[in-house]
């Protein structure tokens, strides 16, 4: 009798596609802790929208487990001013890089979504299925579809050619080596940033985006790590699995526990001119639970090592 081949044998070489960004570094970080060697490539090193130079490297490095954690994000400002950028570069990338992994035989893939796939009315907490079924959140809708593209480029890999791929759909993450610029960020970094930038500055007053209201879910990157090893370890099913921790805060209540983190004792306006986005996206984990994954970091513990590591880098 033969069996199928382990999904991540401990010997497995794993290309992560986007190592030096927020959940890339995180997973090079875990699975190298876990004795797997990681392969890297710097984006001055390879470009992957380029189809020719990723099929190129692929071909040469021969990686036996590939994560595709590169992909162009930012926070609600960044995808209402530059759609087309969001679009264009993730399909892209994700053309070369699943083209490319297909005829370099990889045949263990994970492909990273977003939360923001679903649609903007979904029922909280969001489960896999409602994938599709109504309209996406305006604001970054050109993301969304080009993750969507990627969900079912995966399943179609998986359908055509037998390939053992797989999805996995993040909910709003947060930790070490996140961009923290005040205009482009998600929202914990960016709130990390203007709080800290007030106390520096001696200002009484901070100004949030939107409401307050909108609710949302926040990851840490090494949970998010973990989650993914144990997926590439144990799932392998066209649906994608999403990942989160299975509870979300307003963004008033996220922006006074960065508040006391940063020690700013003042007072928040809320800038309703800016967007609030979609009112709530907490998704449904108990797929992932299923698979024995269970958070390990507290939003407040995150928070404040999150912040001690933008204090110890920002300046480099
Ligand atoms: P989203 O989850 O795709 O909507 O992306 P974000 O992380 O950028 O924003 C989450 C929520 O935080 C939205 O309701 C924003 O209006 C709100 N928000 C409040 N202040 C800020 C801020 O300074 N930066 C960002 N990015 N969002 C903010």
């Amino acid at each position: 009798m033969t069996t199928a081949p382990a999904l991540l044998p401990p010997s497995a070489r794993v290309y992560v596609a986007g190592h030096r960004g927020l959940v890339g570094s995180a997973l090079t970080r875990y699975l190298t802790a876990e004795g797997h060697e990681v392969i890297t490539r710097t984006r001055a090193e390879l470009d992957l929208r380029d189809p020719e130079a990723t099929a190129a490297f692929l071909r040469d490095a021969r990686p036996d487990v590939l994560v595709l954690a590169a992909a162009k994000v930012g926070g609600i400002m960044a995808n209402s001013t530059w759609p087309v950028d969001f679009l264009e570069d993730n399909l892209r990338v994700q053309l070369s890089v699943l083209a490319g992994a297909h005829a370099a035989d990889v045949d263990r893939l994970l492909f990273l979504g977003s939360s923001c796939i679903y649609p903007k009315h979904a029922e909280q907490p969001i489960r896999e299925d409602a994938l599709l079924t109504g309209p996406l959140e305006p604001t970054n809708e050109p993301y969304a579809l080009a993750k969507i593209a990627g969900i079912s480029h995966v399943r179609s890999y998986r359908h055509q050619y037998g390939r053992r791929w797989i999805s996995a759909m993040p909910t709003n993450l947060y930790g070490p080596g996140d961009n923290f610029d005040p205009e482009t960020s998600h929202v914990l970094p960016g709130l990390l940033r203007r709080f800290h930038d007030a106390v520096a500055g001696g200002s009484e007053e901070v100004v949030l985006w939107g409401s307050g209201t909108p609710r949302r879910e926040f990851l840490h990157s090494d949970d998010m790590a973990r989650a993914c090893t144990a997926l590439l370890r144990a799932y392998d099913e066209p649906d994608p699995v999403n990942v989160g921790c299975g509870e979300d805060i307003a963004i008033a209540e996220l922006a006074a526990l960065v508040a006391e983190v940063t020690g700013f004792g003042g007072r928040i306006v809320w800038d309703t001119s800016r967007p609030d986005g979609t009112p709530r996206k907490l998704l449904d984990v108990g797929r992932l639970r299923k698979l024995g994954f269970e958070p390990a970091v507290a939003l407040a513990d995150g928070v404040r090592d999150t912040y001690r590591w933008w204090l110890e880098h920002k300046d480099s």
